[in-house]
């Protein structure tokens, strides 16, 4: 067991049909990219970069938020990187922001919603993003978007950051779906990005109106149930109809029986922690896409996530 999953460790996520797919890490600092790599890390698929904001008690400049980016590009020597802007709210309070209390922080002014009311965040975000990004592969991934508009609000801007500092190549722009109305509006958004990352965790929250923090509904925050999963279908349909690849970087991704279903439903890249890549990327090896794809749509009729946890009966285990 775990002889093979040493071996397969830098090979490609190839199933057994011969269809790859792309397994990238969640990773926030550019000192923990080399231990990514080594455990089979394709690329950084998302970049939180509260814990810029988190772990200073000021807010980063362009210069010192420029110099992180960079040594992050720099760090994957290459290879992509996608770049989340600031998502603050709900659960990720950043004291020294001093921004106002809300009633319902996870339905309030959150993510893009927080970075369209502040430019003095977003700008200088962007602008030490722009810069970074003629340095390496580098994306710009968005958010919390929940409408069209935010998005078209949000391409604004970056294209008037990259006016003004006389920088015209093409940089992708994502935005992450974890919000029910983005994965139901995802053909429409399509036509506006590059690429779509699904934040699970979030997704969840929203979809089955759970907390993803509450202390007693910690187990109705199921990422398997089949709303859920039927959001990811909605967003992969939506996406292809634009020729657009999907992702994941939610915790489903890391999850052995997430991951399968989440090939089978068609997403082509899975970015998760680092210590759950060469486990799912040998899973995947082991298995057909047709098989996954047999079992993503069983999944998508079922009652509950206890229902679609059964099919995992389902999956080859790493040989002894
Ligand atoms: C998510 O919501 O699944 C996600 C990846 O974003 P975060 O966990 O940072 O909210
Ligand atoms: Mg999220």
């Amino acid at each position: 067991h775990q002889a093979e999953e040493a071996a397969s460790r830098l090979q490609p996520a190839t199933t057994t049909d011969g269809h790859t797919l792309e397994i990238a890490a969640n990773v926030n600092r550019a000192d923990q990219v080399a231990r990514a790599l080594e455990q089979g890390a394709e690329g950084v698929g998302l970049m939180r970069t509260e814990f810029l904001f988190l772990e200073r008690d000021h807010v980063p400049d362009e210069e010192e938020q420029f110099a992180v980016y960079q040594a992050m590009v720099q760090a994957l020597g290459g290879r992509p990187l996608i770049v989340r802007t600031l998502d603050i709210g709900g659960d990720k309070q950043v004291p020294h922001l001093n921004l106002p209390v809300e009633e319902n922080p996870f339905l309030g002014v959150r993510g893009a919603r927080l970075c369209l009311q502040r430019d003095d965040l977003l700008m200088p975000q962007l602008r030490a993003l722009v810069r970074a990004a003629q340095t390496g592969p580098l994306s710009i991934m968005f958010p919390m978007i929940s409408t069209v508009d935010e998005v078209r609000q949000l391409k604004a801007r970056l294209a008037e950051v990259q006016r003004q500092l006389g920088i015209g190549a093409a940089i992708p722009v994502g935005i992450m779906i974890e919000v029910p109305s983005a994965a139901r509006m995802a053909d429409r958004l399509a036509a506006h990005v590059d690429f779509f990352s699904i934040g699970t965790n979030d997704l969840t929250q929203y979809t089955l109106a759970v907390d993803r923090q509450h202390p007693q509904l910690a187990g109705m925050a199921d990422s398997l149930h089949p709303a859920v999963l039927r959001l990811v279908a909605d967003t992969v349909a939506g996406a292809r109809r634009h020729g657009r690849w999907v992702g994941v970087c939610g915790g489903l991704a890391g999850e052995p029986l997430g991951a399968a279903l989440l090939a089978g439903l068609g997403v082509q890249e899975l970015s998760m922690s680092v210590g759950d890549l060469t486990a799912i990327k040998a899973l995947l090896r082991r298995h057909s896409l047709a098989e996954l794809q047999a079992l993503a749509q069983q999944a998508l009729d079922m009652d509950d996530g206890d229902q679609v946890r059964a099919l995992g009966a389902r999956l080859r285990s790493a040989p002894e």
